[in-house]
């Protein structure tokens, strides 16, 4: 099958040689300088040509492999009508991330941020038997959310493009089965992607549901990080972390707590230095990890109420404003202010402990400890007055709260939840997330079919995700040198670059017929057939642009050879002309899987 080859001298296409002034991530700066995107508005891009190849060519693996497990293709509108996002909550619980708007007779719509109701309704709408079942469905398609942070161009758009699957089953059994499939075409997806990625358990988020793990592309400049034990093969998204609770300890025994002055002491800092100075102790000098630490927040529900939460985790561990956010989804963090200590007179800014703390307690605030505070740990901590702070403050016998959260950072050598060996974090962008949903969005609307005995039962999902265009930025962050992009062959715009160099007429004819046999081959080729182009822009162009084998016909037609570059490695070589076709065929499809 021919490829009609793409003209540099008239393809829609603009190279820059200055970054772009608002991007951070390489993969962002060389996206636009190569003009593959240009944007329209924060998060919102256009593709231009050579961008919406490469854009093709990942939805075409995604597709092929989802169509691998029989999973079937269809596409609903972004436009949605609001009732059933109304039905399972999700028009309060996504908040300011959806974009509303209203029709002219000012009925609610949203543009659908992700598709679980309509998947739902469809499969409502055509099935009601066991018989029909199991069911997966697809669609490749365009997702908004008016995201807090857009960020680094394609990774975290407003407007982008998502493959979301969904697996209907009758029982449990059914679901393994189907989220077993959809993680191996995911294996097979990402690894012709082409890039290093990481399987980690993720928690489940705003669409509820059970198992849950993400497909991280491995990256330092990732949004997510992961843990992963550096002895067994646990890895898990630091969202997903559940801290191992070490047993507790007998408190009998163990002398009364008291009550000390410490002026001056509103921080950990300040406190360990003086409890070291003030009361020493005999068998080691404090740390952080002996006091605990008592930290205020705001949760916003959906819909806007507003409830103080206190959280108790060890003095040398920081909240992690992610873990906490995944642990109060699809309510938000927000800082708890002047005016909200202002309406709480009963806490001792700085100087807060458990007693003031809990539903039960003077502030009757909510008090959740971090897992590692188990009955018999003793703790210094703020007394609720100020300048004043308890010392050997027993967790059980001193203090109780209203349950455990994990919320505290993980870090390089915590211990594996798994084996108890050490783990270390990493950084990743999460390319794909496979999740069970369960029976939550069947039962909200009411998906039901009858069994072989005639019952009705309720439908159980999955919910598989993969960001398409997220991707075509993942694949650019790990594929690039100094000097431009570097595509794996699958993704490749072209594949190949045929450069034209010098002004001879025949080194353009040369190059014209390269590019016709190639074309007639089903090869697919950037040819740079500008005339007024300098050889020494034309090769940084090639650079830039990264299609992975560039040709170059020039100079050494005189001794009757072309050249062909491999983008990647640099490596050149000299072909005689009457086998480059033959060469460069073989280069193209013995590279390709
Ligand atoms: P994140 O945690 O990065 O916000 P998410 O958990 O909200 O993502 P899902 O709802 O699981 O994302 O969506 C499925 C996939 O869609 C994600 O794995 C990701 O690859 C992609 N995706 C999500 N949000 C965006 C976005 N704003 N821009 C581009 N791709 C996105
Ligand atoms: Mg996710």
């Amino acid at each position: 099958m021919s490829t009609p080859a793409m003209r540099m001298s008239t393809l829609f296409l603009r190279t820059l040689r200055e970054d772009p002034a608002e991007a951070e991530l390489p993969s962002h700066r060389l996206l636009v300088r190569a003009g593959y995107i240009r944007r329209v508005a924060p998060g919102i891009y256009t593709w231009l040509p050579l961008g919406l190849k490469v854009l093709r060519n990942v939805e075409r693996i995604v597709r092929e492999e989802m169509d691998a497990i029989g999973a079937q293709e269809l596409s609903f509108p972004a436009l949605l009508p609001r009732e059933p996002f109304e039905a399972t909550g999700r028009w309060t619980e996504y908040g300011e991330n959806i974009f509303r708007l209203k029709d002219r007779k000012g009925a609610d719509y949203l543009l659908g941020p992700t598709h679980e109701e309509m998947f739902t309704l469809a499969v409502k709408d055509l099935y009601g038997s066991y018989k029909d079942l199991p069911l997966s469905i697809y669609q490749i398609q365009l997702k908004y959310r008016d995201e807090a942070r857009p960020r680094a161009g394609l990774l975290r758009g407003r407007e982008f493009v998502m493959k979301d699957s969904y697996s209907f089953d009758v029982d449990d059994a059914g679901l393994q089965a189907s989220y077993d499939a959809h993680r191996g075409a995911y294996i097979k997806m990402f690894d012709r992607l082409g890039f290093d990625y990481v399987i980690v358990k993720a928690t489940s988020g705003a669409m509820g549901g059970s198992a849950s793990e993400e497909f991280l592309a491995t990256a330092e400049n990732g949004e997510d990080t992961y843990v992963r034990c550096t002895s067994c093969d646990y890895a898990a998204n630091v969202e997903a972390v559940k801290v191992p609770s070490p047993p507790a300890i007998p408190y009998d025994g163990l002398p009364a707590a008291h009550v000390e002055d410490t002026p001056g002491t509103p921080t950990i800092d300040t406190l360990v230095d003086h409890l070291n100075a003030a009361f020493p102790r005999a068998d080691r000098p404090w740390s952080a990890s002996d006091t605990l630490k008592n930290v205020l927040v705001m949760v916003v529900h959906p819909g806007g109420r507003r409830e103080p939460l206190a959280i108790g985790v060890p003095g040398d561990r920081e909240i992690d404003e992610k873990r906490l956010g995944a642990q109060v989804e699809p309510a938000e963090i927000e800082a708890f202010d002047e005016a909200d200590f202002a309406k709480h007179p009963a806490l001792a800014r700085g100087y807060m402990g458990p007693g003031a703390l809990g539903e039960d307690a003077a502030s009757g605030i909510r008090y959740l400890l971090d897992p590692r505070v188990v009955d018999g740990t003793d703790w210094v901590t703020g007394a609720d007055s100020p300048d004043r702070h308890v010392i050997g403050l027993v967790a059980g016998r001193d203090f109780t709260a209203d349950g455990t959260i994990e919320a505290a950072e993980v870090r390089d050598g915590d211990e594996c939840p798994s084996c108890g060996q050490v783990l270390e974090t990493a950084r990743g962008i999460e390319m794909g997330h496979i999740f069970q949903l369960g029976r939550k969005y069947a039962e909200a609307l009411g998906l039901k079919v009858l069994d072989q005995n005639g019952k009705l039962v309720t439908v159980t999902m999955g919910s598989y995700g993969v960001g398409v265009s997220r991707a075509v930025a993942a694949v650019a962050e790990g594929c690039h040198d100094e000097f431009g992009l570097v595509w794996p062959r699958e993704l490749a715009p072209a594949d190949v670059h045929v450069v034209a160099t010098g002004k001879a007429e025949e080194v353009f004819a040369k190059a014209a017929e390269l590019t016709d046999a190639l074309a007639a081959q089903g090869v697919s080729v950037l040819y740079d057939d500008r005339r007024k182009v300098s050889p020494g822009v034309k090769f940084k162009d090639a650079e830039l642009i990264g299609v992975p084998t560039i040709v170059i016909v020039g100079k050494g037609l005189e001794v009757g050879t072309i050249e062909i570059k491999d983008r990647a490695t640099g490596v050149r070589r000299e072909v005689p002309v009457d086998q480059i076709v033959d060469a460069v065929v073989s280069e193209v499809r013995g590279s390709a899987s």
